[in-house]
């Protein structure tokens, strides 16, 4: 399979594309075309267990007829045991799909080593960076940079810490995480990772590490140090492909409980930043699996909702700050590759409208390109009241504790149930955004009382506060560590990220 350019002027094996990260022009790598799953191969990955259906997807979209071009399928599924072997499930069931209410399932993907969704990709991108850099010969260490919106950045760090002849750097909005976000990054041990706070927001960060990738001199500085640079954002393909496993493997499993007949279309809805996730879903619609709407659920920051509405992308607002901070991005960057492919690959358009959001921060797309959206995408956004809303009646209703992205996606999926099945994507624990939850579940709910009684006490952890109000136990990564001291302190201007980097 080759991997296309959004800009149209660079191409690559998916090895070479997963090493490299972004193509050369600027724009997304995209594979080629989309590989078939028949209802036979569906019948058969149902059969097999997590890792199996991962590694079988992975293939399809990153086999070789060489060893150079693509990964064996005994390489991809070693990589896949070992990369969800440390998930609660195991390597065997490691994203569930548990039970919401009679029309909604929730497909869990943050029972990781990070706690959230990111962690199903970043276990499985240090295997294929470090082997896909074996097989094309490239003889430099890589230099992984990474822009976060809170969980992208600790699950680089947990994935690639002290992994031979990487080291990784990430960015993150001072202002624009979560205090357990936060901690889980300046406190990351390892000899090869950097965390750095910036002075801005996300778009900031995630255009300041554009810029790096776009900087000649720094490229040439690093080369001559034995180094090349390469991202583990979802623009990096190695983000996106072991993405499209999960909604496979959710789909066998939803048919085999009986909460989805055979064949029949199931409604998928994500909440969205970087319109990775979504797009991912996308892919495995594109392969065949029977997928009906992709509801794609914003927060405040509802660039994307208006954009599937009027046709109009406009980023030209103050990003907000909300209580889901994961998805507070103007810019989603995965967003040129949908337009890639729902315009058939229109590479001169995508340079046209690219050019036109940089320059005046607006682009309208046409109609055709607007009905090839419409046919599939659906988009919706929920505030932060409504998001708290839908946390405390989950909640008091179904003994079910939503993150405040989840939460987002699940109104959203609520005002857009079309009779399909709906399967709303779970993208964090709750434990990774204590105080948003402890605020959802305290307004005039039945903990009121109980938060009034500790919340004067400033000692009293939010994270053991909310275990202690609900019974639930946080995920094993994440205590302790309110205790411990952080190791990366500082911040600076999205003008010095390059400084940053010290190789
Ligand atoms: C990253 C993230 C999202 C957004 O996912 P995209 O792929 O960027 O659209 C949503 N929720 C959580 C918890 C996240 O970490």
């Amino acid at each position: 399979m080759k991997y296309i350019s959004t800009r149209g002027a660079d191409s690559a094996s998916g090895p070479e594309a997963i090493v490299r990260g972004l193509a050369s022009d600027g724009g997304l790598f995209c594979p080629s075309s989309f590989p078939a799953l028949t209802p036979e191969l569906l019948d058969m990955l149902g059969k097999l267990p997590y890792y199996k259906r991962a590694a079988f997807v992975l293939g399809m979209f990153l086999g070789g007829a060489s060893p150079r071009d693509g990964f064996s399928d005994g390489e991809l599924e070693g990589f896949a045991e070992q990369a969800y072997a440390p998930f609660d499930g195991g390597a065997q069931r490691a994203a569930p799909v548990t039970e919401l209410d009679g029309q909604i399932s929730l497909l869990e993907l943050w029972h990781g080593p990070t706690a959230a969704f990111k962690d199903m990709a970043l276990r499985m991108l240090p295997f294929l960076m470090t082997a896909g850099a074996r097989k094309i010969g490239a003889d430099k260490r890589i230099c992984i940079l990474t822009a976060t919106s809170g969980d992208t950045g600790k699950a680089a760090l947990a994935g690639f810490k002290d992994v031979g002849g990487t080291a990784v750097f990430v960015f993150y909005p001072r202002d624009g995480v979560s205090a357990v976000q936060r901690l889980q990054m300046v406190t990351q041990g390892g000899g090869n990772v950097g965390v750095c706070a910036i002075n801005g927001n996300f778009d900031d960060a995630q255009t300041g590490v554009k810029r790096i990738f776009a900087d000649r001199a720094l490229a040439e500085a690093a080369d001559g140090a034995g180094w090349m640079l390469s991202s583990a954002n979802s623009i990096n393909p190695g983000r996106l492909l072991p993405q499209v496993a999960y909604y496979i493997s959710a789909y066998c499993d939803m048919a085999a409980s009986g909460r989805l007949k055979k064949g029949a279309p199931l409604d998928i809805a994500v909440p969205t930043g970087n319109f990775g996730n979504i797009l991912a879903a996308y892919y495995a619609r594109e392969m065949g699996l029977p997928l009906g709407r992709l509801v794609c659920a914003s927060n405040k920051n509802d660039v994307l909702t208006v954009f599937l509405r009027d046709g109009v992308y406009d980023r030209r607002r103050e990003l907000s700050l909300t209580t889901s901070p994961s998805m507070d991005i103007l810019v989603s960057s995965n967003f040129e590759r949908a337009l890639y492919h729902l315009s058939g690959g229109d590479a001169d358009m995508i340079r046209d409208l690219m050019r036109r959001l940089s320059d005046d921060g607006i682009y309208t797309v046409s109609g055709g390109l607007r009905s090839a959206f419409a046919e599939c995408f659906t988009g919706g956004s929920c505030d932060d009241a409504g998001a708290a809303r839908v946390i405390r009646e989950t909640w008091d209703e179904r003994d079910i504790l939503l993150d405040p992205h989840t939460a987002v996606a699940v109104d959203v999926a609520r005002r857009n149930l079309t009779g399909n099945p709906m399967l709303v994507v779970s993208t964090a624990s709750p434990f990774k955004f204590c105080e948003a939850v402890l605020d959802a579940l305290a307004a005039d709910g039945p903990f009121a009382a109980e938060l009034d009684e500790n919340g004067a006490d400033a000692r009293f952890d939010p994270m053991q506060r909310l275990s202690a109000l609900t019974g639930l136990m946080p995920p094993r990564p994440l205590l302790g560590l309110a205790g411990r001291p952080g190791r990366f302190t500082d911040s600076v201007d999205p003008s010095d990220m390059p400084s940053r980097i010290t190789l």
